[in-house]
């Protein structure tokens, strides 16, 4: 089987791939020993997955947001929220394509293609994610040839495992907080950089660190695009991609919790049959299949929006953080359902569902997306 792009073709495909390449086990041995799961990268890169959304003319397959959910959500149904080091890597490669200039896209795209480079994104800040702008103190002084960084980020993830990061900092003085701002093109490893790994509840194989940046040299050709766009770049469209990109990988994750629980509900036996014959068994698995449905809905409403070119801002978040919810739920209940073996890595639930737990608060929270909702509905910004 050969990758296109054909949206059914492209299912079978990754599915069939995420079923024979993807080991679930060798996941939680990374999980556990805080190891970036390389083997699971490779067989990503051989299956030409990292090029998804990358354009032909760059070595990829110009797959746009549809081909995206489509590939998310069937990886997150074996890995969970592992996926992030597929859809982080992506969203750096679309930001590139976007808005980076000619000669950065032919230097990195055709890598990042092949999965030979990997970027992640440090804009949050040790102050405030969900106030990034008021929280942030990261400037970039113009000097001769080039621009100096300073400040602190936090939460910038695999900092351990990519080549380069992309890093917002303030660039020119301002009276709006949007305007002013440059996103930087830095290498991992730059004189000036110390990472400190934070210690988290889940996605331990992938990393997420407080990161120094102390008077990092950059060049001028490390400006992505123009100098003060850099917020008008990330808060385009890329950025209400990514929470559909977060939804699909809740509905991907709750399809494998399902398929597991329901898989265990047939064997475990108690009382003389299967626990799966238990009617408050069986209403579990129901509700957590309900809730699948209704996530996977709102999640292809907003890919639908998007691709017609709608606004789709508000049913992107929508769809995220209704995801983002059920898969937790789908997954405490999982857990449940599996009594003891559940609360076990052996199963994997307990695994996806701390993964999972960080789709509710990253890239935005829930609670700003009930704001904007609320704000939908007529009522006065809150904040
Ligand atoms: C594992 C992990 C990986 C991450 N990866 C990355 C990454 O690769 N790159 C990156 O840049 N960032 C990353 N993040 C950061 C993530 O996007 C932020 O954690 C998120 O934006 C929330 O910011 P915060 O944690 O500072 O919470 P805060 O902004 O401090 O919020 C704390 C609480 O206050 C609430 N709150 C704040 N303002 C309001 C309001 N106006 N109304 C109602 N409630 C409000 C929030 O909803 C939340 O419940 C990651 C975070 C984690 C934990």
């Amino acid at each position: 089987m050969s990758l296109t792009i054909a949206v059914d073709e492209l299912r079978s495909y990754v599915r069939q791939f995420a079923n024979d390449r993807i080991d679930p086990d060798y996941l939680r041995v990374c999980e556990r020993n805080k190891e970036f799961p390389k083997d699971t990268w490779q067989a990503m890169s051989e299956a030409e997955l990292h090029g998804i959304a990358i354009p032909e003319e760059y070595g990829g397959h110009g797959g746009g947001v549809m081909e995206q959910t489509v590939v998310v959500e069937e990886l997150a149904r074996v890995m969970g929220g592992m996926v992030t080091m597929w859809s982080i890597n992506t969203h750096s490669a679309i930001t590139l394509q976007l808005h980076g200039t000619d000669e950065q896209k032919q230097t990195y795209l055709p890598k990042m293609a092949r999965g030979e480079h990997r970027i992640g994104l440090s804009f949050t800040e040790p102050d405030g994610g969900t106030d990034l702008l008021g929280a942030l103190k990261t400037r970039a002084e113009k000097v001769d040839g080039g621009y100096v960084i300073t400040g602190s980020k936090t939460y910038t993830t695999m900092v351990d495992d990519v080549d380069q990061l992309l890093v917002l900092a303030r660039t020119s003085p301002s009276e709006k907080k949007t305007q002013g701002l440059t996103v930087f093109l830095v290498p991992a490893d730059a004189e000036g950089i110390t990472a400190t790994r934070l210690d988290t509840l889940g996605q331990a194989a992938i990393g997420t660190f407080l990161v120094h940046y102390d008077g990092v040299f950059v060049p001028d050709e490390a400006v992505i695009g123009v100098p003060d766009e850099g917020w008008r770049y990330l808060a385009s469209s890329a950025i209400n991609h990514e929470r559909i990109i977060i939804a699909a990988l809740c509905v991907g994750a709750m399809t494998g919790v399902i398929e597991r629980t329901v898989s265990y509900a047939k064997e475990r036996e108690a009382f003389g049959s299967p626990i799966g014959k238990f009617q408050a068994v069986q209403h579990h698995i129901a509700n957590m299949e309900i809730e699948r449905q209704a996530a996977r809905l709102l999640t292809y409403r907003a890919a639908d929006l998007a691709i017609a070119g709608e606004d789709f801002m508000l049913e992107a978040s929508v769809a995220k953080a209704f995801a983002s919810e059920a898969c937790s739920r789908a997954a405490d209940l999982g857990i449940q359902v599996l009594g003891g073996a559940g609360y076990c890595s052996e199963y994997h639930i307990e695994r996806i569902w701390r993964d999972t737990r960080i789709m509710r608060i990253g890239p935005i929270t829930n609670e700003m997306v009930r704001n904007y909702v609320a704000e939908s509905l007529g009522l006065p910004r809150s904040f």
